[in-house]
């Protein structure tokens, strides 16, 4: 503490905090400067501090203890990548010395190759330990702030920059000061705070309003929930960032071209990294020379996407824990149509590495994939991609095709290859998004220590999900975002185990209202309203409800009450609008006991069942058996006993009967024709507490 500073008057002594991976240049930086420089500087390097080995980083603060007493002014040569690494030596400033940081900022590429041949060691192997060192470091980057206590920073991101830094302080003579401040830095955080803030705004303006323009009073009502909306969703596993390693789509095999393959690859993730939360995207490629990759960082650069949370690795994509050190929970697979295994390249090297547990768990989800799709497969908790990687799941996508010898050849047509390239994005993004919902939804009960099962959470919801079949490609949920959606979920054969892409849909239209202005009727900050999209009844709506962790009624508890009492209110409000047009109509207010689709959702549908989409067994006694829990039944139980009594599923497999008599008939057909003509009156059981809700004349007819 007791340094001996020769003239307060006078510049004082540096202590200089090189910040940068392996290979990002520190020693050579600071080699350049002593060559030429006037002022005493000592090199502190914690790789050779212990006579030629690695020491710690005690060594290193005494070693520049003792330097700044002899005079000299310090570069402190090691990663000093996070705030606390660096903490020790900002508080050397203490000692009446100025405390700077020159951050290499240089592409991890560089870094690696160069630590790489810096080793001596070209081989695979030593290239693939390097490339983990790195990017592992980089992972955990936190770029310094000038009121972590430097008075300067000098941000470096080509050579360019760091000549420009090493003539800085070469030049720099024992009496001269240099400014103190921030220099040279690309604002790519602030810049993508600033997006996401729009973002937010933009989604707080829910359609349905009179209006779309965001009026100044709207936004400034936005911004007082903005604080809440931006930090960061409490993920349950707050330990995990959900991230997706994803190969370029098409650019391989199926030889798309790569700059319109990087524009839309930017482009996508520019558009899925605000809804992600703090998900992130990787795009992995095999080689260092990687065209593709140094295309798309370039691009993303230029756009100041948060390049921590959108960046590009070299590396194997089913061993990029194992080897490269990223840890991914999920990846992509550039997927052939028939989502089979071979074929060479990532698909190949995927299958391989899964081992036929993921063929089966594909198998079950779909038989192929159309150019443009996306299907998501929980990993097995078996599968040694799950085990040695951490990876569980694989979402396999598929993209245009410009190779003349494979299937669904575009010949050339880029119109249409790039709408089909940005659908493929937009569904494995979309894709990744469901996971990320899905698991953040789930608050971690069990021993923190233990690893987080997420595959859990989804077998949990197959067992769910099991009666009700849906498609499981994602044909559907971007069907419905376009307005078209066709009734494939009874198509048969394909049957999927986990919520289904339309099951999520209606879980993505209650986040994001915003985005299906085209199927929603009504929306407040609690409730969405649709038309179901296979309604079952001449009105059929589905009333919403907007909170994360309601998936069905047995989510729901007594917090919920106010909730689900609005929910009632606006289906009791949409029957009288219907009712006004067509006093005929009776309707009835309920919850399926296990909901086909995820999110809590009101029925609201009329009693007549006229619909073709009314086709089996199960969507008849869906709704007329006690499987379907009355809306004021379901409102008194979780007043009464803080939750909603639920039906078996098996009561789904019951005779079919007639709604109002409760004859019995042999088929749909039959049932159906019956149903016409019965007016007979409706059971004893629903006369009472306006569960059937009827204009008075209705019900004694
Ligand atoms: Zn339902
Ligand atoms: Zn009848």
């Amino acid at each position: 503490m007791d340094v001996q500073i020769e003239d307060s008057e006078k510049a004082k002594q540096i202590v200089v905090l090189l910040i940068g991976p392996p290979g990002s240049g520190k020693s050579t930086f600071c080699d350049s400067v002593m060559r030429s420089s006037h002022r005493p500087w000592s090199r502190i390097c914690q790789d050779i501090i212990n006579n030629g080995k690695a020491g710690s980083k005690a060594q290193c603060l005494k070693m520049a203890i003792d330097s700044l007493k002899e005079g000299k002014s310090v570069f402190i040569d090691r990663c000093n990548l996070d705030r606390e690494q660096r903490s020790e030596f900002i508080k050397l400033s203490g000692l009446e010395v100025e405390v700077h940081a020159v951050v290499l900022e240089l592409p991890a590429q560089v870094c690696i190759s160069r630590s790489v041949k810096r080793t001596g060691h070209e081989g695979n192997l030593q290239g693939g330990r390097a490339a983990a060192v790195v990017n592992k470091m980089l992972q955990s980057k936190e770029l310094p702030k000038l009121n972590e206590g430097f008075s300067r920073i000098m941000f470096c991101y080509n050579d360019a920059d760091v000549e420009n830094a090493v003539n800085t302080y070469s030049m720099l003579g024992p009496m001269d000061k240099l400014p103190s401040g921030c220099f040279g830095q690309k604002n790519s955080d602030t810049k993508s705070q600033l997006g996401i803030m729009k973002f937010f705004k933009k989604v707080n303006t829910l359609p349905g309003s009179s209006s779309n323009e965001t009026t100044e009073a709207t936004r400034k009502a936005n911004e007082k929930t903005e604080n809440s909306r931006v930090s960061p969703t409490k993920h349950g596993s707050a330990d995990i960032v959900h991230t997706l390693a994803f190969p370029s789509i098409s650019t391989a095999d199926f030889q798309f071209d790569l700059e319109k393959a990087s524009d839309i690859i930017v482009e996508k993730a520019e558009e899925f990294l605000p809804k992600l939360g703090t998900a992130r995207l990787v795009l992995v490629d095999l080689s260092h020379g990687s065209k593709i990759l140094s295309a798309v960082k370039a691009k993303a650069s230029r756009k100041n996407i948060d390049s921590a949370r959108f960046f590009t690795f070299v590396g194997d994509i089913t061993k990029l824990h194992s080897e490269g050190g990223l840890q991914c929970n999920v990846i992509a697979n550039a997927a052939n149509w028939r989502l089979k295994p071979g074929g060479g390249g990532v698909n190949a090297a995927i299958f391989k590495a899964a081992g036929p547990d993921l063929e089966a768990a594909t198998r079950a989800r779909a038989n192929t994939l159309l150019p443009g799709k996306a299907v998501v497969v929980p990993l097995p908790s078996t599968s040694p991609l799950q085990n040695a990687e951490g990876i569980t799941h694989v979402i396999h996508v598929l993209g245009p095709n410009m190779n003349p010898n494979r299937p669904n050849y575009l010949n050339n047509d880029y119109t249409k290859g790039c709408k089909s390239l940005r659908e493929a994005y937009t569904s494995l993004f979309e894709g990744f998004l469901s996971i990320v919902q899905d698991q953040s939804k789930f608050p971690k009960r069990s021993n923190p220590a233990a690893v987080p099962d997420s595959s859990e959470n989804i077998e949990d919801d197959s067992e769910r999900n099991k009666k009700f079949k849906g498609p499981q490609d994602m044909a559907v949920a971007s069907n419905l975002e376009s307005g078209s959606v066709e009734d494939t979920r009874d198509s048969g054969k394909k049957m999927s185990k986990g919520w289904s892409s339309w099951a999520l849909a209606l879980h993505s239209i209650a986040m994001h209202p915003e985005k299906h202005e085209n199927v929603v009727l009504e929306s407040s900050d609690d409730i969405v309203v649709i038309n179901d999209q296979y309604p079952k009844a001449r009105k059929h709506l589905l009333v919403l409800a907007r909170q994360q962790s309601l998936d069905g009624l047995e989510d729901v508890r007594r917090e919920n009450l106010q909730l689900l009492q609005e929910m009632h209110s606006v289906g009791l409000k949409w029957v009288e609008k219907f009712q006004n047009e067509d006093s005929s109509l009776i309707f009835r207010l309920g919850y399926h006991s296990v909901p086909s689709m995820r999110q809590l959702h009101l029925h609201v549908i009329s009693q007549d069942f006229e619909s073709d989409n009314l086709k089996n067994k199960k969507h008849w006694n869906s709704f007329t058996s006690s499987f379907f829990r009355d809306s004021v039944d379901v409102l008194e139980e979780v007043k009464s006993q803080g939750k909603a009594n639920v039906e078996s599923e098996d009561v789904l497999k019951g005779e079919l009967r007639c709604n109002r008599c409760r004859s019995a008939h042999p088929n749909i057909p039959k049932l159906k024709t019956h149903v016409r003509s019965c007016r007979s009156q409706f059971p004893e059981h629903l006369l009472h507490n306006n569960l059937l809700l009827a204009r008075p004349e209705r019900l004694d007819e």
